[in-house]
């Protein structure tokens, strides 16, 4: 049977583990072997112990958790090419042409790299007799196919990213117990949840939570919304959110005043409390940082209301994954190892990802060069250039 290989690298999601159940069990139901390789591409690079072949019930009892159980790291060995060499002896000498990598565009970025090194790197171990003529016939093309791993639904070309829904949910509950509290202090709350290129969990967190203000890195007009952000809308309409604020399309300088009015007018319509949700990457028009600090400083002066912070930090990442996560992560795995054992010389590297509810497969580089060109306009300040490219694709 063929050879393949899973790793995870980068932050962890949740839904990561069922994601690389899928591909153990698929991949042995289709007569392969299956291996696993721990703690990202350090253990690809180290080999020895952090390769080691996976059995069906090896996966057992993995889907309900959260994190990676096969382990994640950044490895700045694999950066490096005699480290990429090294990841390719340790490979070659197990058997494995096929490779998936769970992780975000970092991780995506060094697979594809690797799988373009390879025949260079196999003629190189050849010349030092550090593998056989026969091994560099063998094993002459590597397969890759990424997943997307990643709580912030930051990537171009799925519509769901594995783990953003369940890190919506932590950010639901946590925001509905501190609702409780802050209603009977009249208190206001400023919640900072995670997102430093993508708004998308401080939007749909917001809309979800009835929250006053969001901000985050992009604010995209309404016609031109993405369906990615479908969510996003529904939300609005249900929740009667008032004001959106997010990380590509920050807000005009004069976000206080706007902030400060939209509390009073939410006061005196009798609300006793009032949430607002700040992306960590949130920043204004001149792309200078909007903290939870610097928006409680604003409250505090002209509203004088009693203004608390929360970070929710990695509590966001930590915990169960939902169900859509656990199904979303069991059909990429699968397709994952799909596309490994019809992929030819000619295909690309791939990154399979969820297309209007179907599981597609997309050229890797494609998507991650996307990816790279909404946090470079997004740098450039150019917030519609950003918008347009984030879309759904
Ligand atoms: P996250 O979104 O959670 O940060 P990520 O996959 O983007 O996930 P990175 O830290 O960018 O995280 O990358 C993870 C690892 O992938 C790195 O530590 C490195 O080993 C490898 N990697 C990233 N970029 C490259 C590259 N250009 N060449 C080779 N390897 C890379």
């Amino acid at each position: 049977g063929k050879g393949i290989a899973v790793l995870t690298s980068g932050g962890d999601s949740q839904g990561m583990n069922a994601a690389t159940r899928a591909v153990v069990r698929v991949g042995i139901y289709l007569g392969c072997k299956v291996y696993f390789i721990k703690e990202g591409y350090q253990g690809l690079v180290d080999g020895g112990d952090n390769i080691v072949e996976a059995s069906w019930s090896s996966v057992s009892g993995i889907i309900h958790k959260g994190g990676t159980v096969i382990g994640s790291a950044r490895c700045k060995d694999f950066t490096t090419r005699p480290g990429r060499i090294s990841g390719a002896q340790n490979l070659v000498d197990r058997g494995i042409t096929n490779l998936v990598v769970i992780g975000g565009d970092g991780s995506l970025t060094g697979a594809n790299i690797f799988r373009q090194e390879w025949p260079g790197i196999l003629d190189e171990l050849l010349a030092q007799k550090k593998i056989t003529e026969e091994q560099r016939g063998k094993y002459g093309h590597l397969n890759i196919c990424g997943m997307v791993g990643s709580i912030d639904n930051d990537f171009c070309g799925t519509d769901m990213t594995i783990g953003t829904d369940s890190a919506l949910h932590r950010i639901i509950d946590c925001v509905d117990a501190i609702v409780s509290t802050a209603y009977s202090h009249q208190r206001t709350f400023i919640l900072e949840v995670m997102g430093r290129h993508c708004g998308y969990l401080a939007i749909v967190g917001g809309l979800t939570t009835e929250a006053d203000f969001v901000f985050i890195p992009e604010n995209p007009p309404l016609p031109d919304w993405p369906q990615r952000l479908y969510l996003a809308l529904v939300g609005a309409l249900a929740s009667e959110a008032d004001y959106v604020f997010i990380p590509e399309w920050p807000p005009e300088i004069g976000w206080p005043t706007k902030l400060c009015s939209k509390l009073t007018q939410e006061r005196e319509a009798g609300q006793r409390l009032n949430i607002i949700i700040v992306a960590e990457g949130a920043i204004d028009r001149n792309g200078d940082p909007i903290s939870a600090e610097k928006i409680k400083q604003v409250v505090v002066d002209n509203l004088h209301q009693d203004t608390r912070i929360t970070v929710l930090g990695h509590v966001q990442r930590g915990g169960s994954p939902s169900a859509f996560d656990r199904v979303l992560g069991c059909r990429m795995g699968a397709e994952a190892v799909m596309a490994l054992m019809e992929a030819t010389v000619e295909s690309p590297a791939y990154v399979v990802s969820l297309d209007g509810n179907q599981a597609i497969r997309l050229p890797l580089m494609a998507c991650v060069e996307k990816t790279k060109a909404v946090a470079k306009a997004m740098e450039e300040k150019q917030w519609d250039l950003a918008v347009q490219l984030r879309g759904r694709s």
